[in-house]
């Protein structure tokens, strides 16, 4: 098998605010893996929160090239996985980029999707909230406009003060919110009182309300909040699962944490028997990336998997929307095709 990648800037339409930053384009690298003729595509998305740089991706990459040259088809993702996890402890958006191009190459050579060789289920409920980050209130109100055809909203919170974010948006909206902090929250008793009021303002969720540190106080929000509390900085891959038990009701599964989908779908199982709530979710990645998520929306407790949507120059096509669900098409593999390379 022979891997290729390309680096690319995905730029967003606007400027994307979050807890603590603000930006207008995330570093992505594509890969391409191909064998016999077959292509599959996969994605390292690094927004610059997650620590991983161009440089670690690119010459984790380099690294993983051999390797990969001695493999072919049919072979077993799972362990590649495992090998590539033994090159370096880090490198997880690199990692997952090889394991959807992988997944994508298996799809094509057995002309069938992703989805259906985990044999899933057809979704039912694929409605994806769209998020709006942080912004001026002039902003938020273009943006929940941008939004009409979306019926959930995503907004990111953690600001000073929240309350005041959600009665700005409820001027412009009363679609149900998923309500993002950000690590953006430090003291519990505040996080309860708000918890209750985002209840009677149609929040359905809060996601990462305290610093990764904090599991104590989280659990005692997760114990005592009237809304679900989900984890997502405090979780990236599966071992974590059994050390945050109690701490959250919730885990957004992102292929970038997880190293792909090999282990998202381990993690998928595990939430199942731990009776954690199932939130599939993107870092900003492309449609690549999202496609590949997305073969698993039938497995979803909530979806956020719009970053697509927040781009200008996505190179991919992939999964579409409408009426604020994510409709997948019939394509093997991942379901993308692109011109890049
Ligand atoms: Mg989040």
């Amino acid at each position: 098998m022979e891997l290729s990648y390309h680096p690319f800037l995905l730029e967003y339409k606007h400027p994307f605010g979050v807890s603590g930053n603000t930006r207008t384009q995330t570093q992505t690298v594509y890969t391409k893996i191909v064998w016999d003729g077959f292509v599959g595509y996969g994605e390292a998305c690094l927004p610059p929160y997650l620590g991983e740089t161009l440089e670690q991706t690119t010459a984790f990459l380099n690294k993983a090239k051999p390797f990969l040259q001695q493999q072919s088809y049919p072979c077993s993702i799972k362990e590649i996985l495992m090998e590539l996890d033994e090159m370096d402890e880090h490198c997880n958006a690199a990692k997952a980029s090889i394991d959807i191009a992988l997944h994508d190459l298996k799809g094509k050579i057995e002309n069938r999707s992703v989805r259906e060789l985990y044999r899933l289920n057809t979704a039912e409920n694929t409605l994806t909230a769209c998020t709006i980050g942080i912004d001026s209130e002039e902003k938020l109100k273009q943006k929940i406009e941008e939004a009409k055809d979306f019926s959930i909203l995503k907004i990111k919170a953690g600001t000073d003060d929240d309350r005041k974010l959600v009665q700005t948006i409820r001027k412009y909206s009363d679609k149900p919110l998923y309500v993002d902090v950000n690590r953006g929250w430090k003291d519990k008793n505040k996080s309860l009182e708000l918890a209750q009021w985002f209840k009677e303002q149609n929040v359905v969720l809060i996601e990462q309300p305290f610093p990764v540190d904090q599991l104590d106080d989280s659990a005692w929000l997760t114990e005592r909040s009237p809304l679900p509390i989900i984890a997502d900085e405090s979780i990236k891959r599966l071992s974590d699962i059994t050390k945050i038990k109690g701490a959250f009701s919730g885990i957004n599964i992102k292929l970038m944490k997880c190293t792909g989908l090999a282990e998202a779908f381990q993690m998928i199982e595990l939430c199942k028997a731990f009776d954690l709530k199932i939130f599939l979710g993107c870092m900003a990645e492309s449609s690549c990336g999202t496609s590949a998520m997305a073969q698993f929306i039938s497995c979803a407790d909530f979806i956020d998997l719009d970053a697509p949507t927040l781009l200008k120059n996505d190179p991919f096509l992939g999964i579409t929307y409408s009426n604020g669900k994510v409709i997948l098409n019939d394509k093997p593999g991942i379901g993308v095709t692109t011109s890049l390379f």
